[in-house]
């Protein structure tokens, strides 16, 4: 048998420490970290050469790295050997009496099979056999002995898109996907219509992207931040989560370190958009995600999301939020008002009390950012309202006076979740509505 070194995982305890001599003294190139909620681990690849480094940084403490960290401190965790035949490669390997963690492969990341072999077996090295077409990264992370598979990662990469508006420059950026029950997505439409717009799952959910909107001017500023990684694999399940890529790959796509970050602004707290507003570290505190950001929330909102009803209580988590307040992060602001140069806040109401979209304006061109306002294409007809709304008379009011706007002077439309259209211009004839894609 064939088998080449793919990567080297490494338990770290402190990843500041870890990445102080990795990343700053050896001048290596961490890549942007890869998510394995399953297994509560947050993996960092370093490229050098041929395989990879992978730093391994637990994100609970009973995670498989926490424990390991635990019992037998930080130190090189297993090494991953890549073959091509992995059945074929297990077989033999038990034919001659090896012991095997996996008998059978089982699905890594982004696709990729993986099984690992006891450390009694291999001389007291945790050995991971991978088949993959690819090397280095996209690798089953930190699967370890006792934990599950990773992300299956079976959909098309998302991409950022960048626009230009006078000076501020925009980049739709993305958190992955995820999925909610395609009824609720359409409140008063029947299934026999919507369904040709959104194909719904065998769980009658339809995909959603989470797109958060990165905008660059006099500051730097980052509006909603899609789901993060706080959840467990009990909601990932319920919504569909995909995040083999997410809200850290898009930063570094647009070439933005989360320190850079100045403003942190939420259209509304639902978990779908403040979910990447805070991060838990490996010692189980959940603290703001970007270091340097004020994170700016509409009073109202705030008010809701911390004074919780039964219908609106699934939408809100508070370890999204409530740990800003803790930090002293957080800026409540009251009315519609300019943000930054360019940036405004406009209250829309509907879909919650005080849910607001962004209008953006400089050098003639303007944009618009509308939130669950109109979350997808297919949510461009007056009717077609989120069961979700609290106040969907209020969202048709509003949707109403927003298409008005649109249409009377060309206006950029970015949208949050459409699954495949970022952004487009919206077009009427007669009563007939379409959008001119720019992506
Ligand atoms: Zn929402
Ligand atoms: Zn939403």
């Amino acid at each position: 048998m064939k088998a080449v070194l793919d990567h080297i995982g490494i338990a770290v305890a402190d990843l500041p420490a870890a990445l102080a001599f990795y990343r700053d003294a050896l001048g290596l190139d961490v890549q942007p970290p890869e998510e394995v909620p399953s297994q509560r681990v947050r993996a960092h690849f370093i490229p050098v050469g041929g395989p990879s480094l992978e730093l391994l940084e637990a994100t609970a403490p009973g995670s498989v790295i926490g424990k390991y960290i635990e019992q037998r401190g930080p130190g090189v965790h297993h090494i991953t050997l890549r073959v091509e035949d992995i059945r074929a490669a297990l077989a033999k390997l038990k034919a001659r009496g090896v012991r095997l963690v996996d008998e059978e492969p089982r699905p890594g990341a982004e696709g990729a099979l993986i099984a690992f072999v006891h450390p009694s077996s291999t001389h007291g090295v945790l050995v991971e056999l991978k088949e993959s077409g690819r090397s280095g990264h996209g690798s089953s992370a930190a699967s370890g002995p006792d934990g599950g598979a990773g992300p299956a990662g079976s959909s098309p990469a998302p991409r950022i898109s960048r626009f230009t508006l006078g000076d501020l420059e925009i980049t739709s950026l993305y958190d992955g996907f995820l999925r909610l029950d395609g009824g609720s997505m359409f409140g008063v439409v029947p299934k026999t219509l919507w369904s040709s717009k959104a194909e719904p799952d065998d769980r009658n959910r339809i995909r959603l992207a989470m797109r958060p909107l990165l905008v660059r001017g006099v500051r730097t500023m980052l509006i909603d931040a899609g789901l993060g990684d706080k959840e467990n694999d009990k909601f990932h399940d319920i919504y569909g989560v995909e995040r083999a890529r997410h809200l850290d790959h898009a930063l570094a796509e647009a070439g933005v370190a989360p320190s850079e970050i100045d403003i942190v602004l939420a259209t509304h707290l639902h978990f779908d958009h403040a979910g990447g507003f805070t991060v838990r570290g490996a010692d189980g505190v959940i603290r703001p995600r970007f270091p340097r950001a004020a994170y700016v929330v509409r009073r109202g909102e705030w008010e809701d999301a911390t004074h919780l009803h039964e219908r609106n209580r699934a939408s809100y988590l508070a370890d999204n939020y409530v740990p800003l307040l803790q930090a002293g992060v957080l800026m409540l602001v009251d009315d519609d008002q300019v943000i930054m140069p360019g940036v405004k806040v406009q209250r829309t109401g509907g879909h919650t009390m005080h849910h607001q979209m962004v209008w953006l304006e400089s050098g003639g061109k303007r944009a618009a950012y509308v939130a669950d306002l109109i979350p997808t294409t297919a949510h461009l007809p007056d009717p077609w309202i989120m069961g979700f709304d609290l106040y969907p008379m209020d969202t048709l009011a509003a949707k109403k006076a927003f298409v008005r706007e649109a249409l009377a002077r060309e206006t950029l439309i970015l949208f949050e979740h459409d699954p495949v259209v970022a952004a487009g211009y919206l077009m009427q004839d007669g009563g007939k509505r379409t959008l001119n894609q720019t992506t």
